[in-house]
């Protein structure tokens, strides 16, 4: 009876089920203990691994639907700029690269634009896609940015960005690095319209993106465990040569060190920054009305809104917020210190030092 038990009920049983593989990309990895969950399930708890919290990076598509009301928000068109004006090859030519990425996450560009209401407020959102070339900040991107800001400007509504780059892009040389002062003008804009910009730093958010609009913002959050830096932690650690502290450039040291407003768990995140715009924008309106209520120019004012201190910092310990801890006394920053490392310095300054001779010719 083995051939009946070896090869034929295996064969009808073939025949009656079709098995069925999981497609690709079925299972995520948990990038905090390794477990293994479902996509659809991750994307109905807002990309969270529900075994430790782990917060798993986002499309920009993603972002843009679990910020406004019910998903629902218009894409804002961003002028197009001019594709690889260097003629940029390395392993393979940038117009390749460029695209790739556009194919495997259906964008133009790194940065995604979208106007609609977050719990009634009108805004405007950019949402930067880490999985285009990094997020990184080229002419498209910066352009992107920009034109997002300005349409704030011209609606006169708050700007609200996700963060989440590599850096500059290495491939458009100066032209990405120019969008640094760019943005920043466009962040200035914002400012003397008087609308709040708050950012959400995501991660990882690294590099010219962190020295530039990044850091900008009146209020910055931060998700749990992002990674936010100029340089990263290896590149430190070698040039260095010392052991980093633990949990070192990631989001909640950084509050501990003063760099960061909150850290906002993802599933509060959205409640959080309506409650924040609640806030700034009802300044706004008491602004407005200032001629007749002479009480509201005595207040305190920031972004062009009057705020209440008490009612920010309140906000900021309720729920899942992070509350910052106290730094350890040698790693606090302290101004007595730096006075006393002075006289060893100018000292060294007074020092006789050759003059440069005026008469020598330049080399330039
Ligand atoms: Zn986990």
């Amino acid at each position: 009876m083995n051939w009946i038990n070896n090869v034929v009920r295996p064969k009808i049983r073939s025949l009656l089920t079709t098995r069925r593989e999981p497609p690709d990309n079925f299972w995520l990895k948990c990038g905090g203990c390794g477990q293994m969950s479902d996509r659809k399930a991750l994307e109905e708890n807002r990309f969270v691994f529900p075994c430790c919290g782990f917060h798993a990076r986002m499309t920009a598509e993603h972002r843009l639907k679990i910020v406004f009301d019910g998903g629902e928000y218009t894409t804002v068109a961003v002028p197009p700029v001019a594709q690889d004006p260097l003629k940029f090859r390395d392993g393979r030519r940038y117009t390749d690269r460029l695209k790739d990425a556009k194919a495997k996450t259906e964008l133009e560009d790194a940065v995604l634009i979208g106007e609609g209401k977050l719990e009634g407020q009108p805004v405007v959102v950019a949402a930067q896609d880490f999985e285009f070339m990094a997020g990184s900040l080229g002419m498209a991107a910066g352009e992107a940015v920009i034109t997002g800001m300005m349409r704030a400007v011209e609606k006169k509504v708050p700007f609200i960005l996700f963060a989440a780059s590599g850096g500059a892009r290495m491939q458009e040389g100066i032209l990405s690095l120019m969008q640094m002062p760019r943005t920043t003008i466009a962040v200035q804009r914002l400012r003397s319209a008087g609308l709040p910009y708050i950012v959400v730093l995501t991660d990882p958010t690294t590099g010219g993106v962190t020295a530039s609009y990044a850091m900008l913002g009146d209020i910055h959050i931060a998700e749990p465990g992002a990674l936010i830096c100029f340089a990263g932690p290896r590149v430190i650690q070698q040039t260095i040569r010392e052991q980093l502290p633990e949990g070192f450039q990631r989001a909640e040291y950084l509050l501990a060190h003063g760099m960061i407003d909150m850290v906002v768990h993802r599933h509060q995140l959205t409640q959080t920054l309506a409650t924040l715009l609640h806030i700034l924008m009802s300044g706004a309106t008491a602004a407005k009305n200032a001629k007749t209520d002479k009480s509201v120019t005595a207040r305190r004012y920031m972004n062009g809104s009057s705020v209440d201190g008490k009612l920010l910092e309140n906000l900021a310990r309720t729920g899942d917020v992070v509350e910052p801890e106290a730094v350890e006394g040698a790693e606090r920053f302290d101004p007595a210190r730096i006075e006393a490392r002075k006289p060893a310095r100018e000292a060294e300054s007074a020092s006789p030092r050759t003059q440069p001779n005026k008469d020598s010719p330049r080399s330039t």
